[in-house]
């Protein structure tokens, strides 16, 4: 794969020391197969990817064929309803395979199932190996070891994410042109209908230096774009190269100084952290794309204080227009949840009116489902699930509207695309624009991990398609 030459204008590198000590190459051949399967959202497709790289190092090469793996990793997502039993499910289809075909094949839990389960997961599913949290999945190659002596402790459920960074390898190999970092973990902010808080622990971010040192890392193997990522990222507070904390937007001036990545996203935010320092940064930093995931979940204020998001909708509304005055051509997301206990239909229409004065590029909205542990699951006034969906049918038709004609509103112009690599059909290339819509036009696959212009010709709800200009 060709990375094409950067763009002359950008490099103005920084000095910044790479806070993790160079070691040793004791990398030994791969002569093993892992296969991870990811569920849920980014932070779990970062920590994959960081799991593979803990691998390599002792011999572990990644495969997308789970039949031909040594070690199957599960790296399991507690979001939605019924994810315990579902990774249960794929384990009674992981044992038929490994007691017919391959009985030395190894099995671990990670991530936010593993942190809630723990223990449980060994008793009920004996061809599990070992179970890992998502703050010890860096203890793996120990766990291996521990695994083929049959000694230890197979169960790491702990919840020290600093030392977890510490102990990650310096290399990276990620994989295309744009890449998850992931800059802070946890959530204190205990929202009734979300596990985060009780899987990821509290808020923790990383120092700065060791942030900037993995991002150098991922320019120097030829990533453009950068998602910041974490449970509540706009809670950063990590310490800066000048012993203080430091905000989110000051981390993303920073991170902006690195020749070689030529554009930056952040997500999750929560409204609560949306600090004047971060709006005026989106105003600001040509490197961060115009484009927000800001959830609300629900309009109607009762609600939102039922789901503990300590703002109101005002808040939220008056954000959105410092945001917006700040940087006009930004783009919406949002996350909304409809039927939450004690919702009226008069609640709902809240939500309606919502989603009609802000209008929103994009968006992720689902039927509330009770998790187990979260104090939603308790409050009394559950709501039907018939009203549930009706509701979500009207709610959706109204968002998809507005994602439609957002994306056909950019019929005719031209922006800039990051060609990620091919497309379905012949000659034709795949490229993410700067609203974070997927993008096809037909050219040479020379400009795989180029920025280009493309002028967009037609828009369908999810996709843009437009003609390679320069
Ligand atoms: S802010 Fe987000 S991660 Fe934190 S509890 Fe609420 S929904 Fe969960």
């Amino acid at each position: 794969m060709t990375i094409s030459p950067r763009d002359k204008n950008a490099p103005r590198d920084i000095d910044a020391p790479a806070i993790i000590a160079a070691k040793p190459d004791v990398t030994k051949p791969n002569t093993k197969k892992v296969f991870i399967k990811t569920y849920g959202c980014q932070m779990n497709v970062y920590d994959s990817e960081r799991m593979a790289d803990v691998l390599a190092p002792i011999g572990y090469a990644p495969t997308e064929e789970p039949d031909h793996a040594d070690l199957v990793i599960l790296n399991t997502c507690h979001i939605r309803e019924k994810a315990a039993e579902k990774v249960y499910s794929e384990l009674g289809r992981i044992r038929q395979y490994k007691e017919k075909n391959k009985p030395d094949m190894k099995v671990a839990v990670a991530g936010c199932v593993a942190q809630a389960e723990g223990a449980e997961i060994m008793s009920r599913a004996p061809v599990v190996d070992m179970v890992l949290g998502p703050q010890t999945y860096h203890k793996l190659p120990e766990m291996i070891a521990k695994v083929h002596r049959g000694t230890g402790d197979l169960l790491e459920t702990e919840f020290d994410t600093l030392e977890k960074f510490d102990q990650l390898p310096e290399l990276r190999q990620p994989k295309g042109f744009s890449s998850f970092l992931t800059i802070q973990e946890g959530c204190d902010k205990f929202c009734t209908f979300c596990v985060v808080p009780y899987t990821r622990g509290a808020e923790v971010s990383r120092p700065v230096a060791q942030v900037v040192a993995e991002a150098r890392q991922l320019a120097k193997h030829g990533v453009r774009e950068i998602t910041l990522i974490g449970q509540n990222v706009n809670a950063y507070n990590g310490v800066g190269e000048d012993g203080n904390q430091w905000t989110l937007g000051q981390l993303i001036r920073h991170v902006a100084l690195i020749g070689g990545i030529d554009r930056i996203r952040f997500t999750t935010s929560h409204p609560r952290d949306m600090d004047d320092d971060l709006i005026e940064t989106l105003g600001s930093e040509p490197k961060l794309m115009p484009y927000l995931h800001l959830p609300i979940q629900a309009g109607s204020n009762k609600i939102l204080s039922a789901m503990n998001r300590d703002h109101t909708y005002d808040h939220y509304k008056n954000l959105i227009a410092k945001i917006r005055a700040a940087r006009p051509d930004i783009a919406l997301s949002g996350d909304f949840i409809v039927g939450f206990p004690g919702e009226t239909e008069t609640d709902f229409q809240q939500t309606m009116k919502c989603v009609e004065e802000i209008g929103y590029g994009s968006s992720f909205s689902f039927k509330y489902s009770v998790r187990p542990g979260t104090p939603g699951a308790g409050l009394p006034r559950q709501v039907p699930e018939d009203i549930k969906q009706d509701r979500l049918v009207r709610l959706q038709a109204l968002l998809y509207k507005q994602q439609h004609d957002f994306n056909l509103s950019l019929v005719g112009k031209t922006l800039d695309v990051l060609v990620e690599g091919r497309g379905r059909k012949n000659g034709q290339l795949f490229g993410r624009s700067p609203y974070l819509q997927g993008t096809h036009f037909d050219g040479p696959e020379s400009l795989i991990g180029q920025i280009v212009k493309v002028k967009m010709t037609d828009a369908g709800r999810n996709s843009l398609i437009g003609d390679w200009v320069e």
